[in-house]
């Protein structure tokens, strides 16, 4: 019988693999998805729908043509893994063998990482931080928020996922107050001295929004923070503020079926640079943000690119096909305000130890609003590119 590859989670790590896998084995590799949400909505321009940029019908996308192009789409949660009999349990009920397993979870949330938070008050207070619903809510609120009213965001400590999607959701959020609630305010309270792309994201609050963003990081005590759903206050270094909107992004950890596989070390899940495989399970690679890897940052991008060095080392494995060496990449754009793009990006190898950075680059403070406008021009036509390098 024809060797068998799962792969868990239908995002930009694990909807690559399989369409790779299953494009470049012509039929060779039984290749099947579980992914439990029939739409996907990518968080990668979530926030540029809160600005008002996207319709959220812009950033959901269906299985339809990767089922099409040869992957078993399974509708359903994994569960459970059995390592030594190879086999992934759903909550449907299957348990269905693999050969090798591939699993793209991306990021669950640290249990008690905020004070007074947890799952249960994330509609008073979204996160936001998997789109769909939550995105949404947060642009309901958002739009619902009285004249002069005040958002505040609990901003979360490294490594999270997107390292720049805090700073460009304050940017978004801010468009958008600009034009529906000037006089409206933004409270960022931050676990850490400083984040991604700061001079950038803080020269555009100051061009665009003057006054209307008030970061408090971890030197004045961003990090100490609790929060009261019910009330709707936040308790920020000891002094409370009344929230209209209260974006939690709390501590993240890989998703939850990397820790039952019992492929994590502490949140994340440890992984060889050369194939994604696990460190502790030569047959299961992780992927995404998940992995705890070396020097990319938990990007769509970044899963996208370790998804493609994965599956060729996959079928590698499986059929003796050739197998490339590792190169990696990531570019991060982020948009401040129309037309005023951003980004940071880097080329990777693989070492014995990590994913190594080579190279990269960065947008300049004081760059021109055409080198602005073409940096934004080329997200969206990233945006296009990786949409369809996913799904078909
Ligand atoms: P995901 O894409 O989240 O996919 C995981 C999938 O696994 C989900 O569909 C989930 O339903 C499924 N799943 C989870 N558990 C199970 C289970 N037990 N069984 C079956 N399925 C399961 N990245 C960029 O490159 N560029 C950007 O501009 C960008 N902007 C962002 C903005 C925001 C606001 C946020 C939050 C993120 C942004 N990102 C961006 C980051 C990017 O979204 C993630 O890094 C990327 O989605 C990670 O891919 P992944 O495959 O690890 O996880």
């Amino acid at each position: 019988s024809k060797p068998r590859v799962i792969v868990v989670g239908g995002g930009a790590g694990g909807a690559t693999a399989a369409r790779y896998i299953a494009k470049d084995s012509k039929g060779e590799i039984d290749v099947t998805l579980i992914e439990p949400t029939r739409t996907y909505y990518t968080c990668f321009f979530s926030n540029l729908y809160l600005g008002g940029f996207k319709e959220v019908s812009d950033i959901g996308h269906t299985y339809g043509k990767l089922a099409a192009s040869g992957v078993n789409v399974v509708h359903d949660w994994a569960v459970g893994v059995d390592r030594d009999a190879r086999t992934v349990s759903l909550a449907g009920g299957a348990s269905l063998p693999y050969d090798k397993l591939i699993l793209s979870p991306g990021i669950d949330f640290v249990d008690g990482a905020v004070e007074g938070w947890d799952l249960s008050s994330q509609n008073a207070m979204p996160h936001a931080y998997k789109a769909g619903s939550q995105s949404e809510l947060l642009k309901a609120q958002l739009v619902a928020m009285p004249e002069g009213g005040t958002f505040v965001m609990v901003a979360p400590p490294n490594p999270f996922r997107c390292p720049p999607g805090p700073y460009e959701r304050v940017s978004m959020v801010a468009h958008f107050l600009k034009n529906n609630n000037p006089t409206a305010k933004i409270i960022v309270a931050d676990p850490k001295p400083k984040f991604s792309k700061m001079a950038l994201f803080q020269e555009g609050w100051a061009n665009h929004y003057e006054g209307m963003v008030d970061w408090i990081g971890e030197d004045f005590g961003g990090g100490n923070v609790s929060v009261d759903p019910a009330a709707m206050t936040v308790s920020i270094d000891g002094e409370e503020t009344k929230a209209d909107v209260c974006n939690v992004i709390p501590a993240m950890k890989a998703g939850r079926i990397a820790e039952l596989a019992g492929v994590t070390d502490g949140n994340w899940a440890p992984v060889n640079a050369a194939d994604m495989s696990s460190k502790a399970d030569p047959d299961i690679h992780v992927l995404g943000d998940a992995s705890q890897q070396g020097d990319m940052p938990k990007s769509g991008f970044a899963a996208n690119s370790q998804a493609k060095v994965c599956a060729n080392a996959v079928r590698g494995a499986l059929t003796e096909s050739k197998v490339f060496p590792a190169k990696f990449s990531n570019t991060c754009w982020s948009l401040i305000a129309a037309n005023d793009g951003v980004k940071v990006g880097a080329t990777y190898e693989a070492t014995p130890e990590k994913i190594a950075k080579i190279d990269g680059f960065i947008s300049q403070t004081g760059e021109t609003s055409d080198v602005r406008k073409a940096t934004y021009e080329e997200s969206e036509g990233w945006y296009t590119g990786i949409t369809t390098d996913m799904l078909g």
